[in-house]
């Protein structure tokens, strides 16, 4: 048996945040980077799962045997058992786990075990809706405190320990939580001892959140308004002077892409930045991958083709992408070499990010087109470099030859696969769901290849709303939107830069084009 070290604890309870994964503290991320189990609540964002150490197991506790939302003792056992068996192991909760989370439930369980733990504290939903209204919860001229409160408890429940008379009277603001279902009763106990019903009041869901949604009024009006706005539970009351003092739209709500629903079609594995960038601009983000990136069926060619850049018989290896990038670096690494064995080949990357990739390996691309980062600014960036020279490209199974055709009229060129593109278009549910419901209004295409998969397999959703405009394709490139175009669909806006930046640009372009949300 493993044996408890206070330094070294196994179990970690952790406060997730209030929805926005940028809210986790690095703490968190530390430790789910080394999870073994992640046992996460049914709140808890799902992208923050992408933090988690890929080998570990992931459970829901809403899909553990015997679930009940009263009745957390499985929990208990299952945190014991794994923490005394030396797992690392991660309790993952919304907000903080200690704020109406039975943090301390778990903890006490877990300290009568004699398992080590760590907690670990999140974001509280008051909190995140304090920053994200702009509403400041404690105010030097009109609150003097700050109330968390549980809504749960009805007031007729016997050992019913909330006393309504001094949250009446409490000289600061009441952030109630889970309280959104049993609103009426909540303000009508508030009013029966006192309250002014003129106090500013709020109801916010999905704080933090594109998908945040509040209601400003009074306190007696909440319920009303609550309805006219169609918020439902889970959200937080707010009920204080300081509620008043927030701007129309709070800085989170002019955010460009604020509410707004995207799908990003890149594979997973490269889809994180362009989704941080959308989430950090206000949006919804929905990832749809359709094509996979694989080693390359076989490495004989590719092995070669390394062989020959050692001996210095390339003059220049050309990538026209990051995955190109890897896939060398990577090959060498499989094969106990290092970046020696690239020896005097020059470098030549299609954009940014490709030379990015290649910075990352420490070597400097010698050469980057200027501003059209396609195949057609490459050749026209080589054209004066290469005439008479040797250049090898290093690229998918697939593509446009257009750069080998083109090079090839001045240099002696030849091409090797150093990765595969497989088409892999496995429909989510959740991202079908929002189609149809006309929610995800816009589809960023980052290229021909994956634009065919996308537009192919989700074709009977989308046809009729690209045509309607509903939909909104937001093509890479001129060739993209071509592709597009070519299967009989309308491309609402096309980057011009060719980049995931710009593709996000084309995107907030539309969006201002368009006006404010209907
Ligand atoms: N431990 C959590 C609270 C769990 S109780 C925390 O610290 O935030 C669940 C309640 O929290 C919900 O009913 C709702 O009232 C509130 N809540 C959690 N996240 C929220 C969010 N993003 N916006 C508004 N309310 C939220």
């Amino acid at each position: 048996m493993h044996l408890p070290d206070p330094a070294n604890p196994t179990v970690f309870l952790v406060g997730a945040g209030p929805g926005n994964p940028g809210l986790l503290t690095l703490r968190a991320a530390e430790v789910l980077a080394r999870a073994d189990l992640v046992l996460y609540d049914q709140l808890v964002p799902e992208r923050l799962l992408d933090l988690v150490n890929p080998a570990a197991e992931r459970v829901c506790v809403r899909d553990l045997p015997g679930n009940h939302p009263d009745r957390y003792p499985h929990i208990h056992q299952l945190l014991i058992e794994k923490g005394l068996a030396g797992k690392t192991v991660v309790r993952l909760k919304g907000g903080d786990p200690l704020i109406f989370g039975r943090g301390g439930e778990e903890a006490e369980a877990l300290r009568s075990a004699g398992v080590v733990y760590e907690i670990v504290p999140g974001v509280t939903a008051a909190l995140a809706a304090g920053a994200f209204l702009e509403i400041p919860l404690t105010h030097r001229n009109y609150a003097s405190a700050v109330a968390l409160v549980t809504g749960h408890e009805l007031p007729s429940k016997p050992g019913n320990r909330l006393d309504w008379k001094a949250l009446a009277a409490f000289p600061g603001t009441l952030c109630i939580y889970m309280g959104v279902a049993r609103l009426p009763v909540i303000v009508a106990e508030l009013l029966k001892h006192g309250k002014d019903p003129n106090t500013p009041a709020a109801i916010v869901e999905r704080a933090s959140t594109g998908d945040q949604r509040a209601v400003h009024t009074r306190l007696a009006d909440l319920e009303a308004a609550r309805r006219h706005a169609g918020l439902e539970a889970p959200g937080l009351i707010l009920v204080g002077e300081p509620v008043a003092h927030h701007p129309a739209q709070s800085w989170w709500e002019t955010r460009p892409l604020f509410g707004r629903r995207v799908l990003v079609t890149r594979p997973a594995h490269q889809a994180g930045g362009m989704v941080r960038t959308l989430e950090h601009l206000g949006a919804v983000v929905y990832q749809q991958p359709t094509v996979e990136i694989r080693e390359p069926s076989d490495f004989g060619a590719f092995d070669q083709a390394l062989n020959q850049i050692r001996d210095g018989e390339w003059d220049w290896l050309v990538f026209t992408s990051a995955n190109g990038v890897h896939a060398v670096l990577r090959r060498l690494e499989a094969l106990n070499r290092d970046l020696r064995d690239l020896g005097r080949v020059r470098l030549a990357a299609i954009g940014p990010k490709t030379a990015a990739a290649l910075r990352e390996y420490r070597l400097r691309a010698d050469l980057v087109p200027d501003a059209t980062y396609s195949s057609d600014g490459l050749v026209a960036a080589l054209a004066p470099q290469v005439a008479g020279r040797r250049i090898l490209l290093a690229r998918a199974n697939r593509g446009r030859e257009l750069l080998r055709d083109e090079l090839a009229k001045i240099a002696t060129v030849e091409q090797v696969t150093v990765y595969d593109q497989v088409d892999v278009v496995t429909p989510n549910p959740a991202v079908l769901d929002q189609l149809r419901r006309g929610e995800i209004r816009y589809i960023t295409l980052p290229s021909s290849r994956i634009a065919e998969n996308l537009l192919r397999a989700f074709d009977d959703t989308i046809r009729g709303r690209v045509e309607r405009g509903e939909v909104n394709l937001v093509a890479i490139s001129p060739q993209t939107g071509d592709a597009v175009r070519q299967m009989g669909y309308r491309v609402a806006a096309e980057a011009t830069s060719f980049t995931a930046d710009g593709l996000i640009e084309a995107v907030v372009r539309l969006v201002r084009a368009e006006g404010s949300p209907a």
